[in-house]
């Protein structure tokens, strides 16, 4: 895949081909051309450029191509080509599985996750793929009425679909995202979420500019509770700077865990990737930063406020399909008014965020999420059709694959275009091997355990402290599944996620 990703490019030679692409994205193709001594505009295969190209591109041509050359990465010459290296893998990791008295390999790592076997898993999916399907057809309908009132002449294809919609959505929306930065600097977002954290789970932060740290740009802030006992440490590394990793994630440089009765206390560490701040020392947030800043607070709650006795069951053992529970549900708050008007100002006039804005995130978060939803679930079921055999896999792999997606499709397939032989997830380690779901997993869990927040008011004290002492407190000590149901007194359901993306219409 590696080879492949930086041997590919889609060469333009001609200036109207570009028409749509925004200024950056071509400024640099040109400089990848010069690089390379070529004339035109060099397009790479990293998923970034791809994505903005897929979306914006009007050339239909040029997106068919550029889709076409992406999608065979993991089998674009014979010495790079991935199909009989995959089936040997799933092979192996069968053989493996069933030396060790499992019928499959799904059985073997499905061990200690939440969802526990795979007919559990199997049942998941199809319950949500039996409401998500006809939601996909529904809107991929809406996307090519739209698409042929612009003049689309053949039917939709996989390579339209992000161009048209971000057009649909520019055009009925009209919403501009950049524009809400000013509301959400940095700071006040900081002052929100910390307020947040003291209303649900009653802790105070407080800088501490002793302790020292791995860069001068790290805040420190020691975490009390409503009792003022030290909980532990939180290290906030917040902006972009040269030499630092892409991206945002929760590390820890210790665990919560007792010694000899002595609690060990946690030292948790957040780094973002937030705008470097301007002249007048503010940097400001997009929206998705702001889900961001929510996402890793939630995952650094869940190592703070850990209670367990030994470092290997905090917060560090917790299955892979219950860890994004705490972090994608601090996400909800960034689509509640009373989150936001706690902190979302004008950082120059001091002018609220205005309720009709509030408004129309919410109603945003939910539009034309089927197709990109069902897509995910396509990739779960592939997934656990290679890892659920029994007996080797024998079939070409492109036979296997379009057998486990035949009756997926919300759009028509396209003949030769593989997912698995560059479905990385899969096979670069073992880690998401018969994981892939639970990122679908853990967003129906948080969906589930936010209703129970909506339902006694999300500001609640007595929910949170609920929730703090039910599952954020034990870590990977229980089950997953009975602190599941200790918290929100019944089995996981589907509904709640359905309703949050939007597939399911609320009947209430
Ligand atoms: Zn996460």
């Amino acid at each position: 895949m590696l080879k492949n990703t930086s041997a590919a490019y889609l060469l333009i030679t001609d200036q109207q081909d570009l028409q749509g692409l925004p200024d950056s994205l071509v400024n640099n193709a040109l400089q990848a051309a010069k690089a390379r001594g070529m004339d035109g505009w060099y397009f790479t295969m990293d998923y970034p450029t791809v994505s903005a190209f897929l979306s914006q591109a009007g050339n239909r041509e040029k997106r068919m191509e550029m889709r076409r050359i992406h999608r065979s990465i993991g089998m674009m010459t014979p010495e790079t080509d991935n199909r009989e290296v995959l089936k040997e893998i799933v092979n192996l990791r069968l053989e493996k599985a069933q030396l060790l008295g499992f019928s499959s390999y799904a059985d073997k790592a499905l061990q200690g996750r939440m969802a526990a076997n795979r007919e559990t898993v199997m049942d998941f999916l199809n319950e949500l793929a039996a409401t998500a399907l006809p939601a996909a057809r529904e809107d991929v309908k809406e996307i090519e009425e739209y698409a042929q009132s612009k003049g689309l002449q053949e039917p939709l294809a996989s390579f339209d679909i992000a161009y048209y919609d971000n057009q649909l959505r520019q055009e009925k929306y009209n919403f501009d995202e950049e524009a809400l930065r000013p509301y959400f600097e940095l700071n006040q977002v900081k002052a929100g979420v910390f307020e947040l954290a003291k209303r649900l789970y009653g802790l105070r932060l407080v800088q501490n500019e002793e302790i020292q740290v791995y860069h001068p740009e790290v805040e420190v802030y020691e975490v009390y509770d409503e009792n003022n006992r030290l909980l532990g440490i939180l290290y906030m590394d917040f902006c972009c700077r040269d030499g630092k990793g892409a991206g945002a994630w929760t590390t820890g440089f210790r665990y919560q865990a007792k010694n000899d009765g002595e609690n060990i206390l946690p030292l948790i560490n957040l780094v973002y990737n937030f705008p470097v701040p301007g002249e007048d020392g503010s940097s400001l947030l997009s929206f998705y930063d702001v889900t961001t800043f929510l996402h890793e607070f939630g995952h650094g709650m869940h190592f703070l406020l850990s209670n367990v006795n030994y470092a290997s069951l905090s917060t560090m053992g917790v299955a892979m399909d219950f860890v994004e529970l705490p972090s994608t549900l601090m996400e909800n708050w960034a689509y509640e008014k009373d989150f936001l008007h706690l902190f979302a100002r004008d950082y120059k006039t001091g002018k609220p965020l205005p309720d009709e804005t509030i408004d129309r995130l919410i109603e945003m978060r939910t539009v034309l999420n089927a197709p990109g939803f069902m897509g995910q679930l396509q990739y779960a079921l592939l997934d656990m059709g290679w890892h659920t055999i029994t007996k080797p896999v024998n079939t070409a792999v492109g036979d296997f694959e379009n057998q486990i997606l035949k009756d997926t499709h919300y759009l028509a397939p396209q003949p030769g275009i593989l997912i698995s032989p560059n479905f990385g997830h899969l096979f670069d380690n073992d880690s998401y091997a018969a994981g892939y779901y639970s990122y679908i997993w853990s967003d129906a869990m948080q969906a589930d355990v936010y209703g129970v927040f909506k339902q006694q008011g999300i500001m609640s004290r007595k929910t949170g402290e609920a929730f703090r002492e039910k599952v954020l407190s034990k870590g990977a000590s229980v089950d997953p599944m009975v602190l599941f149901q200790d918290f929100v007194g019944r089995k996981p359901s589907t509904e709640a996620l359905l309703k949050q993306e939007g597939l399911l219409k609320d009947t209430n």
